[in-house]
């Protein structure tokens, strides 16, 4: 499609009164790209315009009902959690709330068992009734002490020994990276915990809801500005050399955005296969993860999630794979280093910032990329007081810092 034709210079003259041009082109309406947006248009009236290659808003947050009237995620399960009341407070003045808590069961040994592992798992498994107390002696007993914690395998069977972390961990971490633990870094399992009671809820943060009429509507009341335009199904390099804008803000990977010229940053990709069901449920719980059995990770039922009621029910299978859209940046050290060489280039850029799991190779949360979000406001709103009053962006944004 010609973008040069009349469908742009409508759009181009319809948010641009007197064809001033955009101050801010955003590359990318998931939540990076969206906050800024909201943000830059409501609290500094600027005048941006969001660029979205895929035919939908949201990024990999988006969901919509599905054929048989079942709200689905596309891209996989989204549960939102954080412990930011401020990032939490944010995102309020875009949707009511359904308070909800993932909780997460485990296919093994022939049982559905809760994971995190806590005290049910282990009484489960072994057919035991020990307390909160013997089973921390438990896990003493068998976690094999490890000097230094370099990989994946050694967080998890210092704390919980060989045999549970074969039983719940291995499987599930060869199929989800194609990798070994032991390959991986340690942060890939630092963030499971291990609990000595009962609480069988899958995250402990302060904040847990889900967005009560679902996220695309959310991201619709974000975007609905009338500082904002929106173009789908449009790569940014498509637009970026007709339209007259300022600043970029870019939320896609970084290392597309320099045309690979370090090399292709390594992601983990999933191939997700929807599945609607003529029952009422499928399964117990939000998700089931399968470790040691299948070529999926997990199978995750969204009615659980969003609390519809319908007579019948979906759920998405995942199949981890190399190929595909990237979804998980693989943390190896090498791979780090590497995103440091774009990093650098990046930084040296005036005119671009880079935000976002892609853009800054990063596993970030929702809430985690709100709070980038936020904060890269913060940095541009000091930039636009500085070119206002003439002083030094640098000056400006260190008496910020220091409370001036
Ligand atoms: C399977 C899965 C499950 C997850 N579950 C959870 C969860 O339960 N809880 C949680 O907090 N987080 C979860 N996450 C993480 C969550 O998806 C991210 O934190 C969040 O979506 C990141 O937002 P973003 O704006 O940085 O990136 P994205 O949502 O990826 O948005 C970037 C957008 O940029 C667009 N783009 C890229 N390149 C271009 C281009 N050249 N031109 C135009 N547009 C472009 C992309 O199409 C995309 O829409 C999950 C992620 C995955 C993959």
């Amino acid at each position: 499609m010609d973008k040069s034709s009349d469908v742009m210079n409508q759009a181009v003259s319809a948010a641009v009164p007197g064809q001033r041009g955009f101050d801010y082109l955003i590359v990318g309406a998931g939540f990076a790209g969206s906050v800024l947006a909201e943000r830059l248009a409501r609290e500094q009236g600027q005048r941006v315009l969001v660029v979205e290659k895929r035919p939908h808003i949201g990024g990999n947050a988006y969901d919509r009902y599905d054929d048989a009237g079942v709200l689905i995620h596309p891209y996989g399960p989204h549960i939102f959690h954080t412990n930011s009341a401020d990032i939490f407070e944010y995102l309020s003045r875009f949707t009511e709330w359904r308070p909800y808590q993932h909780r997460v069961l485990g296919s093994v040994d022939g049982q559905l068992l809760p994971i995190p592992i806590n005290l049910d798992t282990v009484n489960k498994l072994y057919g035991l009734n020990l307390t909160s107390f013997q089973v921390e002696e438990f896990f003493e007993s068998v976690a094999e002490k490890k000097t230094e914690i370099k990989t994946s395998e050694d967080v998890v069977v210092n704390k919980v020994g060989r045999e549970l972390y074969n039983k719940f961990f291995r499987g599930y971490t060869r199929k989800q990276w194609g990798m070994d633990p032991s390959e991986l870094d340690a942060s890939v399992t630092a963030r499971v915990p291990t609990r000595t009671n009962r609480d069988d809820r899958y995250f402990a943060d302060t904040f847990q809801a889900m967005p009560l009429h679902g996220y695309t509507r959310m991201f619709e009341k974000m975007l609905d500005h009338p500082n904002i335009k929106v173009m789908l199904n449009t790569d940014y390099r498509e637009v970026a050399d007709l339209l007259p804008w300022k600043h970029m803000i870019y939320t896609g990977p970084i290392d597309s955005f320099f045309n690979f010229k370090h090399g292709k940053l390594p992601y983990r990709s999933l191939r997700f296969q929807h599945v609607t069901v003529p029952q009422e449920q499928f399964q117990p719980v939000g998700t089931v993860n399968y470790p040691n059995d299948y070529g999926y990770t997990r199978i995750s039922e969204f009615k659980h999630i969003t609390g519809q009621k319908h007579p019948s029910t979906s759920v998405v299978y995942e199949y981890p794979c190399a190929e595909g859209d990237p979804y998980y940046p693989v943390p190896r050290p090498e791979n780090a280093a590497l995103y440091r060489l774009y990093e650098a280039e990046a930084d040296a850029m005036e005119n671009v910032t880079f935000v976002g799991r892609l853009a800054t190779y990063k596993y970030y949360n929702m809430d985690q990329v709100v709070g980038q979000a936020l904060a890269a406001f913060k940095r541009l709103q000091q930039r636009h007081a500085a070119a206002e009053t003439g002083t030094p962006a640098l000056q400006s944004a260190r008496a910020a810092a220091e409370g001036r």
